[in-house]
């Protein structure tokens, strides 16, 4: 089975070939953290964790990097209005390290909350300002950046292919679209790669640099710490359907003239968005909801990943209380069947025990074969659920075999079906399970880069909460002291 996910560059359905075989450079745009993540945010997060986990059960091996902007993110894209994390601060009376550390935790708890694993490497922007400025250099000695008014700007005009990924010509370039237009650029599409002092005199975080004391631009954070952890080329890049004209158009064209180098990654994935009301969902219109607020609502978690898996990434999904609560009602009776199944296969299993008989053979591998084609071809969770719904209906097939197909899926989809058909010891909620296994995840990619320091941290502080860890050939174990 090939592996073929939809490439934005080319617009088509493509085969996945990595630069090196069986690895998998994978770099996600993370979030600014100014505000809670918005539930459409999610969607993108939840996209991101599938490619992960089907591009790790299909065999490859992957590294999954993910930036946190904690810097220079301004309200609109393309270098106007106010710094996101400054306005968030002065609004809040915090300072703006603060408010990124808060809402830096709050989304790795909503993300835990809703099964993402956790990325192989999480960087901050605030932690990487010289490497920035060591690609900016680049940039700038192959004559790709002019200054002015104070801001060093990347100059689209020496770059020929710009825009070529969302399919803009430059000569069309027109500023007018824009509410607001910095009059130092030489073209409309010219972008800030590093801010100084003289344009935002209340930016709380900056930095000495060549260009003078200031900030970097929001794109130049992505290309450096990709670069940084993946190498100057690499396989995937994803994030929303809003990041192709801009944030990704100048992502591309930053790397690529730095480097020399093209394609600067090979495969670009846009998710669609979630949208309510039919209109886009928007932190700076105040049209969002969080995750906590479907918590409060009643909603488990789950139930909104489970609502998402149900629409295809690259389409439009309409948010609303209604369909959330067909998920929960699915997811339930989802939990349901496999608790059942569970119970099924336990008496089977004591009964062949009993007789010495086997299990019977497996006719679940036609409805595991099928799910696995399903993400293969550019992820197709709709059709992945199908077939685990399937394989549920299906009365002929044996307990224990479908029992071991449901969890092999559940590997993928993250519905935490392992946890139906094996109860939890006494006393042990779910959040707490989530939380042991997220940090068990964070372990393994910390081992897996090398980090031991934090990977022994880790163990560690699981041992002093009472949890002890097996590590084993089919991986880490963990169980009450
Ligand atoms: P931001 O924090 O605004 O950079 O957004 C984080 C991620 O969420 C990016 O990949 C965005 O493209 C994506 N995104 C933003 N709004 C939505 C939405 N309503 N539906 C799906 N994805 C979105
Ligand atoms: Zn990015």
């Amino acid at each position: 089975m090939t592996f073929t996910l939809y490439n934005t560059l080319g617009r088509e359905l493509q085969v996945f070939r990595p630069i090196v075989p069986g690895k998998a450079g994978f770099y996600g745009c993370g979030p600014t953290v100014y505000a809670y993540a918005h539930i459409g945010n999610m969607r993108a997060y939840v996209l991101h964790d599938i490619l992960v986990r089907s591009l790790r059960r299909a065999g490859f091996d992957v590294t999954h990097v993910m930036n946190i902007t904690d810097v220079g993110h301004l309200s609109g894209d393309n270098d106007e209005g106010e710094d996101k994390m400054v306005k968030s601060a002065g609004e809040r009376g915090q300072s703006v390290l603060e408010i990124a550390r808060f809402y830096t935790d709050a989304f790795f708890k909503d993300s835990s909350r809703m099964n993402i694993l956790r990325p192989t490497v999480v960087c901050r922007a605030t932690e990487h300002i010289e490497d920035m400025i060591a690609l900016i250099r680049r940039m700038e000695e192959k004559g790709f950046t002019y200054e002015a008014g104070g801001n060093l700007y990347f100059d689209t005009a020496r770059f020929p292919s710009y825009g070529e990924m969302a399919l803009l010509r430059l000569e069309n370039q027109k500023a007018g679209a824009r509410i607001e237009v910095d009059h130092n650029k030489r073209n409309a599409r010219d972008f800030v790669l590093w801010f100084t002092k003289s344009k935002f005199e209340n930016q709380a975080l900056v930095w000495d640099s060549p260009w003078g004391r200031g900030y970097p631009g929001w794109h130049i954070e992505c290309s450096a710490m990709s670069i940084k952890y993946l190498g100057e080329q690499f396989d995937i890049h994803a994030g929303g359907i809003d990041h192709i004209s801009v944030h990704h158009t100048n992502e591309t064209a930053q790397s690529e003239a730095a480097t020399g180098k093209s394609p600067w990654v090979r495969y670009w994935l846009h998710n669609e968005f979630l949208v309510l009301d039919r209109e886009k969902m928007s932190k700076s219109a105040g049209t969002f909801l969080t995750l906590q607020n479907l918590v409060d609502a009643g909603f488990d978690p789950l139930d909104y990943r489970y609502f998402l898996l149900g629409g295809h990434y690259r389409s439009q999904l309409q948010f609303s209380w209604e369909s959330l609560e067909g998920a929960k009602n699915a997811r339930k009776s989802l939990v349901e069947r496999v608790k059942n199944l569970a119970g099924r296969a336990e008496k089977r299993a004591q009964a062949a025990a009993n007789s010495g008989d086997g299990p019977a053979s497996g006719a679940q591998a036609a409805y595991l074969e099928a799910f696995d084609a399903a993400l293969e071809n550019d992820l197709s969770t709709p059709k992945a659920l199908a077939e685990l719904w399937g394989l549920l209906r299906d009365p002929n097939v044996e307990p224990g075999g479908a029992l071991r197909a449901v969890l092999d899926m559940d590997g993928v989809l993250g519905l935490d079906l392992k946890e139906a058909s094996s109860p939890p010891a006494e006393g042990e909620d779910k959040e707490t399970i989530r939380e042991i296994e997220s940090l068990v995840g964070e372990r393994n990619a910390a081992k897996k880069a090398k980090d031991f320091v934090k990977a022994d941290g880790i163990r560690d502080s699981l041992k002093e909460k009472g949890v002890i860890l097996e590590d084993g050939p089919s991986g880490t174990r963990w169980r009450r002291a």
